[in-house]
């Protein structure tokens, strides 16, 4: 097995924009530079917003582009009995409880702090039902699944970012494992499937940063080891707006009716430091440039020639 082993996780909810390839071109070198294994993992756990036939496309972007993969893990939607005897595991190890606290409870707590991406800080309403209260609750409408943090910061060092550290009560909160839906979250399935896949190395956008001591939390109590963590910046249109998939002029079916694979691959190689400015390369050439080194804190606005 190959020492170094990293994915692709992109969520098929829409065409991917540049700011998804920036992160998945970095995953890719990251892996290629050492000769390792890359998986791919379609996240599609929201099947209402994403599609069998956005996958198909997110596939064919990446591979126009020559960023290639060496094994396709079964997509989310498909894993649910595997998240299902995690989440068994998770109850065995730690603290889950049911909760049937709505947005409109939470944000209406009295004086609830807020975590640091704005969302309120669970006050531990359904953390004392007893066991007549939850019967009573569960024969009115299925709940949601929560974790139980405890009063720890968790630390870690960031391959890019350096250390960083949360408290997970104080600023994150007992945080959701399934939706009321039976939809598993994000948080349960990303450290699920990354055990699963023997991933060690994972290279993502910095907007997963305060993720991760929740996913270190959860590597703990499922006693498995680790990946190695490396948050990228986020690319900004020119502008300097954070790009969304609803950003068509910068998505990759506009993207490929008006450049080569090999101008977007050197705007992204530029944006990523590896290049002076941004001139035509091929996936291959930017592995003999790939330094980590270089990449940079700072979000990146990307620069395109305009072009039609
Ligand atoms: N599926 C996530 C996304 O598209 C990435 C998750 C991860 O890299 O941990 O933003």
């Amino acid at each position: 097995m190959a020492a170094t082993v990293g994915r692709f996780a992109p969520t098929p909810s829409g065409r991917m924009h540049l700011g998804n390839l920036f992160s998945a071109l970095l995953a890719w070198l990251s892996v290629r530079a050492e000769d390792g294994e890359l998986l791919l993992r379609i996240e599609d756990l929201d099947t209402l917003r994403c599609s069998e036939e956005n996958a198909d496309i997110l596939r064919e972007d990446l591979r126009w582009l020559g960023l290639d993969w060496d094994r396709e893990m079964p997509p989310q939607h498909s894993r649910s009995g595997y998240y299902e005897s995690v989440l068994e595991r998770l109850r065995e190890r730690g603290t889950v409880f049911p909760c049937w606290c709505t947005r409109g409870d939470l944000k209406n707590a009295p004086n609830a702090p807020h975590a640091s991406d704005g969302h309120p800080i669970y006050p531990g309403a359904c953390r004392r039902l007893s066991a007549a209260e939850r019967a009573a609750k569960s024969a009115e409408r299925p709940p949601i699944t929560r974790l139980a943090v405890p009063d720890e910061t968790i630390s870690f060092v960031d391959g890019n970012y350096g250390p960083y550290s949360e408290n997970l009560s104080r600023e994150c909160g007992d945080f959701i494992l399934r939706r009321a839906d039976g939809v598993f979250a994000y948080q349960l399935a990303v450290v699920a499937d990354d055990i699963a896949g023997g991933v060690n190395q994972v290279v993502r956008g910095r907007d997963l940063l305060s993720s991760t001591p929740r996913q270190l939390y959860l590597y703990r109590l499922l006693d498995a080891p680790p990946p190695r963590y490396f948050h990228v910046p986020l690319l900004t249109a020119p502008d300097g707006r954070r790009l969304s998939k609803r950003d068509e002029d910068l998505d990759m079916g506009i993207l490929r009716e008006k450049y080569s694979p090999q101008e977007l691959l050197g705007a992204l190689g530029h944006a990523a430091g590896l290049l002076e400015r941004s001139e035509s390369v091929t996936a291959r050439e930017l592995t003999g440039l790939f330094d980590p080194a270089k990449i940079g804190r700072e979000d990146v606005a990307i620069q395109l020639e305009a072009r039609g």
